[in-house]
C-alpha cells in the first residue's frame, strides 16, 4: 500500500535558496523509491525525517548533474548506515559505467549490494504491492520516465469488522489476502467487510520534449 509521495526537489539545473534539484520519494508500506537524486537528497530526507536507509530502488532518468549529483552523498551514507538490503537502481544502460566509475572515484566502501538494473520500455519491475514502468523520452542524452502503478489491495471497513466483532489479527490478515473466514459458525469473506480498492498510478515525466506516447504513458 503506497503510504506518501513526498516532493524533495523540484528545481532545474540551478538549485535555487527554496527549490532543491530534483527528487521525489514515495514511501510504500515495506518499499521506498526515490525518483532522481539531485545534490542535496539526503539532507532534503533528513528534514522530511526520512533516513536513507528507507530508500530500496533508485530511478534515474538520465545522467545530467541534478538528477545524479547526490549519488555518492546516499552511498556514502548507507555504507556507514546499517543498511543490510539490497539498493536497486534503474539507470540507462549507457550509464552504468558512469555509475560504477563514481564508486570508485569518490572511494566509497560500499558494504551492501547494489542491484543495476537497465531501464526500458515497459514493465521494468514487478514487485509484491507495485510495479515500475518506463518509457525512452527526447532529451539531449538517453533519458527515460517512469510510472510507477500500486497493486490493487483489499480494504477493510472497521466499522464492519466490529460489527461482525472480528478482533483476530490472523482473521484480519486472512481477509485481507481474500480468504474466507468463519466466525460464529458463519462464513464471511473481505466483501462483507470490506472491498477491492484501485492502486493509485504516479507517472514521473521530466526532461523531454512532448510527444504523443507520454499521454498513454501517463493515463490514469
Ligand atoms: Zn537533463
Amino acid at each position: 500500500m503506497m503510504k506518501k509521495i513526498i516532493i524533495l526537489g523540484t528545481s532545474s539545473s540551478m538549485p535555487t535558496k527554496n527549490r532543491n534539484h530534483p527528487g521525489i520519494f514515495i514511501k510504500f508500506n515495506k518499499k521506498g523509491i526515490l525518483l532522481d537524486c539531485g545534490e542535496n537528497i539526503q539532507r532534503q530526507l533528513r528534514i522530511m525525517k526520512i533516513s536513507p536507509t528507507k530508500i530500496d530502488y533508485i530511478l534515474i532518468t538520465h545522467w545530467h548533474g541534478d538528477h545524479v549529483l547526490g549519488l555518492p552523498g546516499i552511498f556514502q551514507s548507507l555504507s556507514s548506515m546499517n543498511y543490510n538490503k539490497k539498493l536497486n537502481i534503474i539507470i540507462p544502460k549507457e550509464n552504468i559505467e558512469n555509475l560504477k566509475r563514481i564508486i570508485e572515484d569518490f572511494m566509497i566502501p560500499i558494504n551492501f549490494d547494489i542491484n543495476i538494473i537497465e531501464a526500458r520500455e515497459g514493465l521494468i519491475v514487478d514487485e509484491e504491492d507495485f510495479q515500475i514502468y518506463g518509457i525512452r523520452t527526447k532529451h539531449s542524452i538517453t533519458s527515460y520516465s517512469y510510472y510507477i502503478i500500486e497493486k490493487n489491495y483489499i480494504k477493510l471497513d472497521k466499522n464492519l469488522l466490529n460489527k461482525y466483532n472480528i478482533k483476530d489479527k490472523e482473521l484480519i490478515k486472512k481477509l485481507k489476502e481474500g480468504k474466507e473466514i468463519e466466525i460464529d459458525g458463519k462464513k464471511i469473506s473481505y466483501k462483507d467487510v470490506g472491498y477491492i480498492k484501485k492502486g493509485i498510478k504516479i507517472t514521473y515525466i521530466t526532461d523531454t520534449i512532448f510527444f504523443d506516447k507520454l499521454i498513454d504513458f501517463a493515463k490514469g
